[in-house]
């Protein structure tokens, strides 16, 4: 049986029919550049996102690029500052801070998970770090919880390169009392994460049964017959217990300086909030003080937003979540042709919710001009064409759905891959993977080298039918671009990205595989 690694031509040919009308509307129209079919689908994925603003621009590379060089243009980053960055990565993210004359400060990826290891970046944060540029590489999600506390600790841009996860999720994970490692729950679903349900439900008691003086008080007012709804005390939801509750159009009443802001519960209040409201929830916060001291005030407020929401159009729930590309303050996206969201060209785009830097980077990207023949900066022409704006306007429909069905070839291989000479990446939710790329990683055996197993593994692979991709076969750090750099990023010692060189393969995924095809490629894999 032929799998391709991954074939274009049946990619496209999903939905050959409507992407070709799309062209032949731009075809017919007489208008290729900055019309209307970028402004659509700027809108459009910006929607999808999550953000404010969609730039389109020619490639994926470039968005990056202009992310920096918008920065630079603006007086919050200089050349010479440093950048944290993976260094398993697609060579692109680096060329795009080295491009702006800043420094890359490369970090190792976690052994199981690939992504950065956030337990490495605060050693490498100097007097000129300015931001750190995580990728969501193979369409994992690789943003944490601490990353987001270094940012905030060190005020640190946060960049996403989000070139392979067009679609992923970010779920912040419970903070752990004891230090325990936990998993992002299940999302979408406004009750409690049944695995954290048990402990949820030990904290919400102890947390009842010894309130704060404001907790008290204000429940006190919010009691039934008070104010004539029906109010829950540290009630769980998803993988939070909220202060109180109004559970028939979710509003969520908060209390800053509660149980939950303690110490070892600090929250990001912010991050909670998008949270919770990416399940429908509407979020209401007062301090200690204003219960104290405005009471009346603190009540009014609440009943006012449970009228308001009680009209019967509120869309609850519709389980909007926190998309990748849209929890930093800027993200690179690319639509290279074989990307999860792919142009039948080069394509790419920056989101991000910053109207300054939208604004700089649309400038940059169209020669440095805001007004025609009016220059303020020296840009590129580095515009996306109203032929792929439309085309990729077409897939972008059909996205959600093509991730599903990678996620359902993934959880095959997960289930199915059984050969101990291969180790699989952790595990993850599925909204937490989008399955860009299915990377395995060969394991170092007795004498043979490990990049002599791995390419035995493709070669063997590739004659019964099976194509395999190695990304990426030399690490950047290894490159000879990079060998005569200042910053001597060859001496580098990044054992784990160089064994990953070695020892990664990404065998075939795609939304058009056959469940014969997959079935082939595992029994050929566990043969080997
Ligand atoms: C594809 C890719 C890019 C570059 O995108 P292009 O559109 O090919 O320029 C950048 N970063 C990562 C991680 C990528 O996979």
């Amino acid at each position: 049986m032929q799998v391709p690694f991954l074939s274009l031509h049946d990619v496209t040919a999903m939905h050959g029919d409507e992407i070709r009308e799309a062209a032949k509307r731009v075809i017919d129209s007489g208008w290729y550049l900055q019309g209307k079919e970028n402004e659509l689908f700027e809108q459009h994925y910006a929607d999808y996102i999550g953000t404010k603003y969609c730039i389109g621009c020619a490639n994926g590379l470039d968005a990056l690029i202009w992310i920096f060089r918008a920065y630079i243009e603006l007086g919050v980053m200089q050349p010479g500052d440093e950048v944290i960055v993976p260094a398993n990565t697609y060579i692109a993210t680096i060329l795009a801070i080295t491009e702006n004359c800043l420094k890359p400060v490369l970090i190792e990826p976690k052994r199981d998970t690939l992504e950065i290891d956030d337990s490495l970046i605060e050693t490498a944060i100097t007097s000129r770090t300015k931001a750190i540029c995580i990728v969501h590489l193979y369409g994992r999600c690789a943003m944490t919880e601490k990353i987001a506390d270094l940012c905030k600790k060190y005020n640190l841009k946060l960049i996403e390169d989000n070139a392979q996860a067009h679609g992923c999720y970010y779920l912040p994970p419970m903070p752990p009392e004891g230090g325990g490692v936990v998993t992002p729950m299940k999302a979408g679903i406004d009750m409690a994460d049944p695995a954290y349900y048990p402990e949820l439900k030990r904290r919400a008691a102890q947390m009842r049964a010894n309130p704060t003086e404001a907790e008290e008080q204000l429940w006190n007012a919010l009691c039934e017959q008070q104010i004539g709804y029906k109010i829950r005390r540290q009630h769980i939801v998803s993988q939070y217990i909220l202060d109180f509750a109004y559970l028939d159009n979710r509003i969520a009443i908060e209390l800053d300086g509660g149980y939950h802001s303690k110490e070892n519960q600090q929250y990001d209040d912010a991050v909670r909030t998008k949270h919770l409201e990416s399940f429908g929830w509407r979020v209401l916060r007062f301090t200690n003080s204003e219960v104290f001291h405005d009471l009346e005030s603190v009540i009014s407020q609440i009943k006012s937003a449970i009228s308001i929401s009680s009209s019967p159009s509120g869309d609850c729930g519709a389980g909007r979540l926190i998309r990748t590309g849209s929890i930093g303050d800027a993200a690179g996206h690319s639509f290279y042709p074989g990307k999860n969201l792919g142009a039948l060209g080069d394509a790419g785009a920056v989101t991000t919710n910053d109207p300054e830097l939208a604004a700089a980077i649309r400038a940059l990207a169209n020669y440095g001009s805001q007004k025609k023949y009016v220059f303020k900066y020296t840009g590129r022409n580095s515009r996306l064409d109203e032929i792929q704006a439309a085309i990729l306007d077409v897939k972008l429909k059909y996205l959600d759905e093509d991730i599903k069905k990678r996620q359902e070839v993934a959880a095959y291989y997960y289930d199915h891959i059984s050969n101990p000479v291969i180790e699989l990446p952790t595990r993850l939710l599925d909204e937490n993977n989008v399955y860009h790329l299915f990377p395995i990683i060969v394991k170092e055996l007795g004498n043979e080298r490990v990049g002599e197993l791995r390419n035995r593994l493709h070669d063997y692979l590739e004659s019964w039918g099976v194509g395999t991709v190695i990304h990426y076969p030399i690490a950047p750090h290894k490159q000879e671009c990079y060998a005569k750099e200042a910053w001597n990023i060859p001496q580098l010692n990044l054992p784990i990205t160089v064994y990953l060189a070695d020892a990664e393969l990404s065998i075939p995924i795609s939304p058009c595989m056959s469940k014969e095809q997959v079935e082939w490629v595992v029994k050929c894999i566990n043969e080997f």
